[in-house]
């Protein structure tokens, strides 16, 4: 049902977590898939490794997204590696589990989350349309903390929510290329972002906020971006999917 044989894809942060469980999955499904992470190249590898056996092409580029000439590099590389693309995912961002009330926030601490999660989104957006295909697909990946906030991280939630109007406001642009542009807003994943928290003192808090009663599994939010990637979401644009064991009930 879900055919992305022929297709290209780029995963942001996909060298661990749900970037990773993307990767893989894109590529079970038939495409080629690059993928871009900060530093670890060792994880990198191993995702590759999995991209490949596939029988897929796969390629793995080191960028630290924050910083402009790096995003250039990566999408030379891209042109370079697979001549264009059909499917860009939007997903490398960072989380501090140390709680900081915004009267105490340092600027740099506020500055870090704004270029990681939001400007990186920018600046590989910016850069994907121009390799994007008709009828390619964006996903950018946001957070329940972008639609319902998260006290003592208000950078973070305030990165999510800019996503989101990001979302709203592309789709409209890409429509006449019939690009679609959506969002997967995640709860809580066991991935090793959330891992302080998920195996804090306050794990068995948390849980009894998830309806489900556990995290997902970064397998479990790669399916639903898959989907949005597929053919069978090709009428669906502008939206937020919201995959957080019913922690969050407004979309
Ligand atoms: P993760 O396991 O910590 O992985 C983060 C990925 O992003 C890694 O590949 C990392 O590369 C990359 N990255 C971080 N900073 C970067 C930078 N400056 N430039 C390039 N790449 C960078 O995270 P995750 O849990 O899979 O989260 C993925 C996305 O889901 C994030 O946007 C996050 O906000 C969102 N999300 C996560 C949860 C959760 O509970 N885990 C919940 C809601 C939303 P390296 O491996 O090289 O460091």
């Amino acid at each position: 049902m879900v055919d992305l044989r022929g297709k290209r894809a780029l995963v942001t942060g996909g060298s661990r977590g749900i970037g990773a469980a993307t990767a893989i999955l894109l590529a079970r499904a038939g495409a080629d898939v690059g993928i871009a992470y900060r530093s670890r190249s060792s994880d990198a590898e191993r995702v590759l490794e999995e991209i490949r056996r596939q029988g897929v092409r796969g390629w793995g580029e080191a960028a630290d997204l924050r910083d402009p000439a790096a995003v250039d590099r990566l999408f030379a590389r891209c042109r370079e590696a697979m001549g264009g693309l059909d499917i860009f995912v939007a997903n490398a961002g960072i989380w501090n589990a140390e709680p900081i009330p915004l009267a105490d926030m340092p600027d740099a601490e506020w500055r870090e989350m704004i270029d990681t999660n939001l400007t990186s989104v920018f600046l590989t957006t910016r850069a994907a349309l121009s390799l994007l295909s008709e009828g390619g697909r964006v996903v950018i990946v946001s957070s329940t903390a972008g639609q319902r906030g998260e006290a003592f991280h208000a950078h973070y939630a305030a990165t999510k929510g800019a996503l989101l109007s990001l979302v709203k406001s592309l789709c409209v642009e890409c429509a006449p290329r019939r690009i679609t542009v959506n969002a997967v807003a995640p709860g809580w994943v066991d991935t090793e972002m959330s891992a302080p928290a998920l195996q804090g003192p306050e794990r068995d808090a948390i849980l009894g906020t998830i309806p489900l009663g556990r995290p997902a599994t970064a397998e479990e939010i790669a399916g639903p971006i898959v989907f949005l990637c597929s053919g069978l979401a090709a009428f669906i644009t502008g939206e937020i999917l919201n995959v957080n064991g019913g922690a969050v009930l407004c979309g």
